[in-house]
């Protein structure tokens, strides 16, 4: 339905996708009398990428729970349904008939999280109000004055910066227990006994809101990617608030050790994508939740003894260090910085991110994972899919616009400098301070990929080399000059250079036919 006209609009607010709080600045001096929401289903948003149909059901079914819940407290909401025969299909154009219609004095939106989405609207709303994002605890502003005189950025010294700031985990101007990062304690495996009975994560059995938008993307997207059979994500506040709690009473205890292990169960124990990881990006990023009360649940479950230091603290580190650094970079570098290619990366993506069938164990399973749930975990992205990519040498854009389209809480400012800065350090370093390569073999450390896997993992040659173990020992040939000037590079080049010339020649030959393998 088209929203009707209504001269006594005086206000009215814009909520994006991705602004679902009824208490961020946009509603500020709302007055159900005289304002009124607007909200749009746009194609665009699932198109402009080739989004997994779970992440395009997680949006449009939280925005309609959303309109839902504000039309119960009295708001009026002209919403522009997807399927709607008159729909555009672009934000730019819905948002220009919807002003022609309603003629509001002020249109009122909090900053998009997205460059393209600002640009987009600032082109279809001359004197918008733009409205500061509260989401975040670290402003564009300040990390201006973080970024001043640095000569380099490091999120070690961000993140203490930002501990400092908010006193979390902090007695006095100390960190508490001696130390600011326990990230040496987050590196176990499960080892051969494997992970054990993970609790499984509550899940939300799609109710009749989102099924009626699960059949809608079924239809509209029929060719999409993924499947929604195991939709199950937290979609309101409310689900949002208890998958956090259960996180914290199930499986925060060990999330700092296993936080970095993967697995892959065999025989006839059932299929575990979420292991001791929260499941809270998609919610966070969609604001149904607030960073600070999930970093104040973690450290009240260490400060009552429920949670050792280690697990606390490599947790709050990924939503107050990571999460927060990586939006400061986002809308400090863009424009620029989508098209960043240091290492000058051209090699198309290989067809096989999109279906998962290819015989390397690991990747096949990762990417399996994803079309399935929308989801795998830090390192399965960066050192599976990611590493994969970077080794092989894919354009970080492509492999850029994979990441956007294929997880549930895929949103360009987060997603962008993990691909483009830590994935494929194709900043150049400006994000991290060296590229994430290794072999096959920190894959079966981490894993028990490698167990099921046609190919050996300490292979860099022959029939069953380990394509990841080649493509490593290339990529460090490829790139040696520039590396060279990486001084945490070292230990990897001089392996590197006890590599004899007739081995370099084998690896080089073995890496075109992988290469060719992939094209
Ligand atoms: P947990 O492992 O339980 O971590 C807790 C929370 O910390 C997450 O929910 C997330 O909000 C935050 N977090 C953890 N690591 C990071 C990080 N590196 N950067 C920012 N926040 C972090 N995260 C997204 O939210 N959206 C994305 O589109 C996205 N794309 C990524 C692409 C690549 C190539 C890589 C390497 C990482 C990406 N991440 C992204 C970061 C991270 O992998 C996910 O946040 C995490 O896996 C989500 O699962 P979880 O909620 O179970 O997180
Ligand atoms: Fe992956 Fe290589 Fe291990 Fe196979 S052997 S699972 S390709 S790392």
């Amino acid at each position: 339905m088209k929203p009707k006209p209504n001269s006594q609009t005086r206000n009215l607010v814009l909520v994006l996708g991705d602004q679902l709080n009824p208490d961020s600045a946009a509603f500020d001096g709302f007055d159900p009398a005289q304002d009124a929401v607007w909200m749009a289903e746009v194609a665009e948003e699932s198109t402009h990428v080739w989004s997994h149909q779970a992440r395009i059901v997680l949006f449009l079914a939280a925005m309609r729970h959303f309109r839902d819940d504000l039309r119960t407290r009295g708001v009026t909401v002209h919403y522009r349904e997807l399927d709607a025969p008159d729909n555009t299909g672009t934000l730019h154009e819905e948002l220009l008939a919807a002003l022609r219609e309603l003629s509001p004095q002020r249109l009122i939106l909090v900053e998009p999280g997205d460059w393209r989405v600002r640009e987009q609207l600032r082109g279809a709303a001359h004197g918008v109000e733009l409205r500061p994002d509260r989401h975040f605890l670290c402003s564009s502003a300040d990390f201006a004055t973080h970024v001043q005189n640095r000569k380099q950025l490091r999120l070690e010294f961000f993140y203490r910066e930002m501990r400092r700031k908010t006193g979390i985990l902090m007695t006095g101007n100390e960190p508490r227990g001696g130390q600011w990062n326990f990230d040496a304690d987050n590196r176990a495996a499960f080892g051969q006994a494997g992970p054990g009975n993970v609790p499984l994560p509550t899940a939300f059995p799609p109710d009749a809101r989102t099924r009626e938008v699960m059949t809608l993307v079924r239809t509209r997207f029929a060719n999409h990617p993924g499947r929604l059979e195991h939709f199950d994500w937290p979609l309101t506040p409310a689900q949002a608030r208890i998958t956090l709690d259960d996180f914290i009473a199930q499986r925060l205890p060990h999330f700092g050790r296993y936080q970095d292990a993967m697995w892959l169960p065999s025989g006839n124990q059932p299929s575990r994508p979420f292991l001791y990881h929260s499941r809270l990006a998609a919610a966070m990023n969609l604001k149904l939740l607030d960073p600070r009360v999930v970093i104040a649940a973690a450290e009240y479950a260490y400060r009552e003894g429920a949670v050792p230091l280690a697990s606390a603290e490599g947790f709050i580190r990924q939503i107050l260090g990571w999460r927060e650094y990586v939006h400061g970079l986002y809308w400090h570098f863009m424009p620029g910085y989508a098209e960043s290619n240091a290492l000058e990366a051209t090699a198309a993506l290989p067809a096989f991110y999109w279906t998962g069938d290819t015989e390397m164990n690991c990747l096949g399973t990762t990417i399996r994972q994803t079309l399935e749930h929308g989801y795998a975990h830090h390192i399965q992205r960066l050192m599976i899919t990611g590493l994969f990519s970077l080794l092989l040498g894919v354009k970080p854009q492509a492999i850029h616009e994979w990441y956007l389209a294929v997880y549930v809480d895929a949103v360009e400012w987060v997603e962008l400098p993990n691909t483009i800065g830590m994935s494929q350090h194709a900043d150049g370093g400006l994000m991290a301070s060296k590229p994430y390569v290794a072999s096959g073999k920190y894959i079966q450390r981490m894993s028990n990929y490698c167990t099921g896997c046609r190919f050996d993992p300490a292979k860099a040659t022959g029939e069953n080399a380990c394509p990841f173990t080649t493509l490593y020992w290339d990529f460090l040939m490829r790139h040696q000059p520039y590396l060279a000037r990486n001084q945490r590079m070292g230990m990897q080049l001089k392996n590197l250079n006890r590599l004899t010339e007739r081995t370099r020649a084998a690896i080089l030959k073995q890496a075109e036919m992988v290469k060719a393998s992939c094209a």
